[in-house]
């Protein structure tokens, strides 16, 4: 995947976050504030209309620095820093030979933003599950990512507003961890 296809990829997010806010925003009322689902659109919706760059890095640097600006709540900084950090890696394209590199500097960032481990019931479960995948050297697909932000279901939350609800979190997928499902998605599905 080059720059330009990356570019599109991130920038068609909106279209899936204008689709998938209801569903989001049910599940962060079910155990958080009801905003997740808004704070994804508005994100992605400044994706749409800010970023650009030639470079795969400056794709992912323009898209940290916007979903910083843009997203708020606990997501938007864990998102923000996310691509900053990835922009850090330089290469011209995103192979499946890179791709490991990509997903593990994401999963390094959150975890070390949200001081969050496995098993917290956050969007860091599925990037945990997702390096795991390719470590196997097994594709990363879409079916994957969906069943990894499911198993959060089961998890009691012990990071964010989640955790306020202690037992009563378990029994719902984490808001986070589905729109996690997306963002990976994007990263990866042109990659070959
Ligand atoms: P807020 O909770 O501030 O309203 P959002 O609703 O946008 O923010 O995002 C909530 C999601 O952020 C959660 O579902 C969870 O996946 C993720 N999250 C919250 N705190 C952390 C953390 N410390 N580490 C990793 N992810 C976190
Ligand atoms: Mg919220
Ligand atoms: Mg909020």
């Amino acid at each position: 995947m080059n720059a330009e296809t990356l570019l599109q990829s991130l920038k068609d997010l909106k279209a899936t976050f204008e689709q998938e806010e209801q569903n989001l925003t049910n599940l962060d009322r079910a155990i958080g504030d009801g905003d997740h689902g808004v704070n994804m659109l508005r994100g992605f919706t400044a994706v749409d209309e800010k970023v650009s760059g030639n470079t795969i890095s400056d794709v992912l640097k323009s898209t940290g620095m916007t979903l910083m600006s843009s997203v708020g709540g606990a997501s938007g900084p864990l998102y923000g820093f996310s691509f900053v950090k990835m922009a850090g890696l330089e290469y011209d394209e995103i192979t499946s030979d890179n791709l490991k590199e990509f997903i593990d500097t994401f999963k390094d960032a959150v975890a070390a933003r949200g001081k969050v481990s496995g098993g917290e019931k956050t969007m860091y479960d599925v990037l945990l599950k997702a390096s795991e995948q390719l470590s196997n050297g097994e594709k990363l697909t879409y079916d994957n990512l969906q069943k990894f932000a499911e198993d959060t279901k089961d998890l009691e939350a012990t990071k964010g507003r989640a955790s306020y609800f202690k037992g009563d979190s378990v029994g719902h997928v984490d808001p986070g961890a589905q729109s996690m499902v997306y963002v990976l998605n994007a990263l990866s599905e042109g990659v070959s």
